[in-house]
């Protein structure tokens, strides 16, 4: 038995998960990502995570997976993301921990891993689906005839940045823009505007909208979040979406049924895609990421 490591680098915190090769579960934490502390401190943490569990399962640790929020070119390994993990911008992550362990090592981007984790995962054989991860920023993964769909420098597609019809602020987003959907849909712009309009969570808006403008905040997130779903499901025809992310639980409290009923209703043109929360919930990055070992591996073989 060998072992197989998956972190799962976020804005905030680091996830991993731990299995034998046979996917059969050994255990998963969490600890602060840090990143503006360099990456050295990171690639220290994640050699400790790896001496403890060779220590303590007497195995050795075969290869690790990462999945990475931001850009990342998986062919140099290079992180491309000075917004949400600023500190490891353009370092070439894969590369340091492999001349340091003397295994292999995979990145990739965290929604293409978290995605993966969800096919893995899901029994039911889908060949189009898209996974849209809202946390710190919004990701965005995209498997068509069963293949992660790659643009320029083999990058996921970027989907945040795109335009929306409304908004919550008059504040930019740092791509330039008010109308983008990560100003309005992501964590960090819910919590953002909610505070500063009415010095209330998310939760505590949409749990009792009770004013007039507190019920236009909540209907202006759902129309951006149904305007980004919409534009995904005409362009790419999924069988099904999947959201995702760090606010997953949020978004299937306050959202996900006024978004499946809009979409419904666009039946029968589009409504062929469903949509669903992630099986995996937030622990599909870390699984994810030791999938990613697999699916290399896998083509290595071919
Ligand atoms: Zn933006």
């Amino acid at each position: 038995m060998s072992i197989l490591i998956g972190f799962d680098i976020g804005g905030t915190n680091v996830k991993y998960m731990c299995t034998t090769d046979n996917f059969e579960f050994l255990e998963k934490g969490s600890f602060p990502t840090e990143s503006e502390k360099g990456i050295d401190c990171i690639i220290n943490k994640f050699l400790a995570i790896h001496h403890q569990v060779e220590n303590k399962y007497e195995k050795k640790v075969l290869a690790i997976g990462i999945g990475c929020t931001g850009p990342i070119d998986i062919e140099t390994g290079i992180i491309q993301n000075p917004y949400t993990l600023p500190g490891l911008e353009n370092q070439i992550f894969r590369d340091k921990m492999e001349q340091k362990l003397g295994i292999k090592i995979y990145i990739d981007n965290d929604a293409n891993t978290a995605h993966l984790g969800e096919i893995s995962k899901n029994k039911i054989l889908i060949h189009n689906s898209i996974m849209i991860t809202f946390g710190t920023g919004i990701g965005c993964s995209i498997y068509i005839n069963d293949n992660f769909l790659r643009v320029n420098g083999k990058k996921h597609p970027e989907i945040g940045h795109t335009i929306v019809s409304t908004s919550n602020t008059n504040e930019k987003c740092y791509c330039g823009k008010i109308h983008c959907a990560e100003n309005i849909l992501s964590g960090t712009a819910l919590n953002r505007d909610s505070r500063k309009l009415f010095g209330m969570t998310p939760e505590q808006v949409f749990d009792n909208p009770n004013t007039k403008e507190k019920e236009i905040f909540v209907q202006n997130i759902k129309r951006a979040l149904y305007e980004v779903v919409l534009q995904l499901s005409i362009i790419f025809e999924p069988e099904e979406i999947i959201i995702g992310g760090g606010l997953e639980s949020f978004y299937s409290q306050y959202l996900i049924k006024d978004l499946k009923d809009k979409i419904s209703s666009m039946l029968p043109v589009f409504g062929k895609t469903n949509i669903r929360t992630s099986l995996l919930k937030n622990e599909a990055g870390s699984f994810g990421a030791i999938c990613t070992i697999i699916e290399n591996q896998k083509r290595k073989e071919i």
